[in-house]
This record gives structure tokens, C-alpha cells and sequence, in this order.
């Protein structure tokens, strides 16, 4: 029931060993939001915003985007939001974005890239965001990004807009690490971020070359990879640099097994599916950041998705 609910959702989410580890939920719209409450969720680390832009004639204004994120955010009563900028590209077509067809779409003008060569779509977005009452709840987050300009272009444009919305608060910018050159750059990025958070489905597609919705190579992407662990162990050490916090909003914080290697690579925020995020509280509650650690050193070493698995399986088995 709903004071049940709250009572596990005011329940802050530590490790045995007493280290935070935070447990938001994955949005997609105003509904996700109810479950990832009744979940427990303590806030959202990624509001996919492309469902307010698919199937429809016209862009949503700035007022129509602030009416929504401001509708989430209310739901979430106070907890943080984090608002992905739209993440649409060539295979999610929109007719009004100017986008040609492309031969490679998961290589061409899609995430971060779309805003930029559109800056009335960015603007419009940013605003909306910014209007979202208390400032500062939402924090906004930028995809697919690649190098430095495209934080400090996006930064650009939301001091601007502070300064002509009269917004004295300083609002977070942060990224998507989605790219292997987001993950290898992670301490010149993180210089310029207040916070990354992992996109483990772009970044294993990428890492391994394989086309996450290719069912001919559907065995073969599992973010469990060596070579997508050792990407996600480089961005936490280069985050650390700079003190900035690393989060996972992929598919990996939804899987079992990956939480405790997650875990032990750095991480501390995990955005799952609202329905998962009991049953990761419940499980990171069991977890000891020392013995998750040995497990990743070991699990970096591994020759396949497959031994990593068997690790963390035999790891979970033995949990208090
Ligand atoms: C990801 O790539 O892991 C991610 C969270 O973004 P999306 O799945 O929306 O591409
Ligand atoms: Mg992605």
C-alpha cells in the first residue's frame, strides 16, 4: 500500500559496509514516475524525453516541455530528476527534425548531436527545463556526447537562459558516457561535467561493434564484456579526478549479476527499471563495497562475457 511505499522510498539505500549507493528509476513518462514511486525509487537518473517529440506534426514548445517535466517532478516529490536532452536520431525519425536519411544512423546525427545542429529544438528544451519549479531538482543531462565543445556548447546556452530567466541557482550539467571516446576521455570530460552516468546499451554496442537491435548478433552484446568493464572502470577512475560522481543508467543496473561488479568498479547511482529498484535495494543492502572490489578486479581479467557471469553468479550464491 502507499504508506508502505513511502516508508521504503524515505528508506535511504546503503551498502553493509555503509556506503550510499543511490537507486532512481528510468523514466519514459508521467506514469513511470507513479510506479517508481511505489517502488521506492529515490529519484530518477534518466528521464528519456523522446517520447514527448515522437509521433507528432510539430516540436513541443518550451511551455508544453515545462508542463510535463513539471508534472514528473512534482510526482517525485522533491527527489532528483535527471532530464535527458532528446536522444533522437536517424531510426527515430521525427518529421519535423531535418534529418536525411542515413546510411549508418547509430553513427551519424542522433543524441547531442540533433541539438546542436537545431538550436531553436535545444533552446526550447533548455528552457523548459529551467522552469521547472524548485530550480535545481531537475538536473540536465546530455547524450551520445563524444568530446569536450559539446558540454561546454550545451553549459553555454544554460547560462544564457539563466541569465535571462532570472536564475540565480547553478543547475548540474552532466553526461551520458556512451561512446568508448567519452569513456577513455572520462577526466578531461569530467573536468567539465557535474556528473556522468553510463549508458551501458550505446556504450556495449559500440565497445563491441554490434548493433544492440541486430538479432543476428543479439548473443554477442552483453555489458558484462571485459572490454565494456574495463571502459566503465576508466571512467570511474577518471571521474574520481575531478570528484565527480558516476551513475549507470543502462541495462546493466537492471541485472542482478552486474550490480555487485558495478558496484565494485566505483559506481554510485544505479537508474533501473521502476520495477527492479526493490529488488535492487534490497540486494545492494547485502553487498560489501571491499569484496564487490576484488570481484571486478577479477572479472577485468576475464576472457568472456560468459566467465564474468559465472563469477558474479557464484558471488551472489554466497551473500549473507
Ligand atoms: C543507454 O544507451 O544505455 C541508454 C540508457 O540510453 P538509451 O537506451 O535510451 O539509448
Ligand atoms: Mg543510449
Amino acid at each position: 500500500d502507499r504508506a508502505a511505499a513511502l516508508a521504503q522510498a524515505a528508506e535511504h539505500c546503503v551498502t553493509a559496509d555503509g556506503v550510499r549507493i543511490e537507486a532512481f528509476a528510468n523514466l519514459g513518462s508521467v506514469e513511470d514516475a507513479v510506479v517508481a514511486m511505489a517502488n521506492g525509487a529515490e529519484g530518477s537518473g534518466l528521464l528519456r524525453t523522446e517520447f514527448l517529440f515522437l509521433e507528432r506534426d510539430t516540436a513541443p514548445d518550451a511551455a508544453e516541455q515545462a508542463a510535463l517535466y513539471g508534472n514528473i517532478a512534482a510526482t517525485l516529490e522533491g527527489r532528483p530528476l535527471i532530464v535527458r536532452l532528446l536522444d533522437v536520431g536517424g531510426d527515430k525519425p521525427a518529421s519535423y527534425l531535418p534529418i536525411a536519411p542515413e546510411e549508418n544512423p547509430a553513427l551519424g546525427l542522433r543524441g547531442i548531436r540533433v541539438a546542436l545542429a537545431m538550436p531553436d529544438i535545444l533552446e526550447a528544451q533548455l528552457r523548459g527545463i529551467l522552469s521547472v519549479q524548485p530550480v535545481g531538482q531537475c538536473r540536465i543531462m546530455v547524450p551520445m556526447v563524444a568530446s569536450v565543445d559539446e558540454i561546454t556548447a550545451v553549459r553555454a546556452v544554460v547560462d544564457r537562459l539563466r541569465v535571462e530567466m532570472d536564475i540565480t541557482e547553478r543547475v548540474e550539467v552532466g553526461i551520458m558516457v556512451e561512446t568508448p571516446a567519452a569513456a577513455v576521455t572520462s577526466a578531461t570530460l569530467a573536468a567539465h561535467a557535474d556528473f556522468l552516468s553510463i549508458g551501458t546499451n550505446d556504450l556495449t554496442q559500440y565497445a563491441l561493434a554490434m548493433d544492440r537491435g541486430n538479432p543476428a548478433v543479439a548473443g554477442g552484446v552483453d555489458g558484462l564484456h571485459p572490454a565494456v568493464l574495463q571502459l566503465i572502470a576508466h571512467t570511474t577512475d577518471g571521474a574520481k579526478r575531478h570528484g565527480r560522481w558516476v551513475g549507470v543508467c543502462g541495462g546493466l543496473a537492471s541485472d542482478r549479476l552486474a550490480v555487485p561488479l558495478l558496484i565494485g568498479l566505483g559506481i554510485t547511482e544505479l537508474s533501473a527499471s521502476p520495477r527492479f529498484v526493490p529488488e535492487l535495494k534490497a540486494l545492494v543492502r547485502r553487498l560489501d563495497t571491499a569484496a564487490c572490489h576484488r570481484l571486478a578486479l577479477r572479472a577485468l581479467a576475464a576472457s568472456s562475457p560468459r566467465e564474468v557471469r559465472a563469477m558474479a553468479r557464484e558471488f551472489c550464491q554466497e551473500l549473507a
